[in-house]
């Protein structure tokens, strides 16, 4: 909450200022935001204006996350701009006087002082979440996890695997020389290819 009594109601009047706020629970996404309690840098410039306050401001602030791809946590910074108007409940310009039937969709979206008071939260929260990464990765194109053993390529780009391959062609060798054997005499060993008609007599 910013008091704005200090800015009083003349239009044309200017604050800035600046401020420290700890960030509230949900400002991010899933896979990555910032952390509760985390300062928020806040630079304001508070106009006074004919229907209200316009509030133009910059927020940094950190962010904790994890790599989307291989889950690596990840540490940031982020900036974002944002500029919204908060409009006095009483004034003349306040669309609550205005015609209401075609105006809802934009009166939800609109803001009002609270007394001399303004409420950013769900400013900052907007502008923080729309400068999130929706994929953060530990680094440009991260190569993710081996699917075999889980290991991070990123940390170990020749790693790779011989030996299960072996093994799985092996286990297959096995399959099909187990197949063969059991076959009753006179087939021909036709190991590698698949024979479709099974035991029944081939059609020319
Ligand atoms: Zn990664
Ligand atoms: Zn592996």
């Amino acid at each position: 909450m910013f008091d704005t009594r200090e800015l009083g109601r003349r239009p044309g009047t200017l604050k800035r200022l600046t401020r420290t706020v700890e960030a509230p629970a949900d400002f991010g996404i899933e896979v990555i935001g910032v952390p509760q309690g985390a300062e928020l840098e806040l630079e304001l410039r508070m106009e006074s204006v004919m229907e209200g306050v316009l509030v133009t401001g910059t927020v940094r602030f950190p962010l904790a996350g994890e790599c989307v791809r291989c889950l690596e946590p990840l540490a940031r910074e982020g900036t974002a701009d944002f500029q919204e108007l908060f409009s006095y409940p009483d004034s003349e310009f306040s669309p609550r006087f205005a015609d209401t039937e075609d105006d809802e969709e934009g009166d939800e979206e609109r803001l009002f002082l609270q007394g001399d008071l303004l409420d950013l939260e769900p400013v900052l929260r907007d502008a923080v979440v729309l400068a999130l990464p929706l994929r953060p990765m530990c680094q440009e194109d991260c190569p993710g996890l081996c699917p075999d053993c889980g290991t991070r390529l990123a940390a170990d780009p020749d790693h790779q695997h011989d030996e299960p391959v072996d093994i799985r062609w092996a286990a297959l060798r096995g399959f099909t020389e187990a197949d063969a054997s059991a076959e009753p005499a006179g087939h021909d060993k036709q190991a590698k290819a698949p024979r479709p008609g099974g035991d029944e007599p081939q059609e020319n």
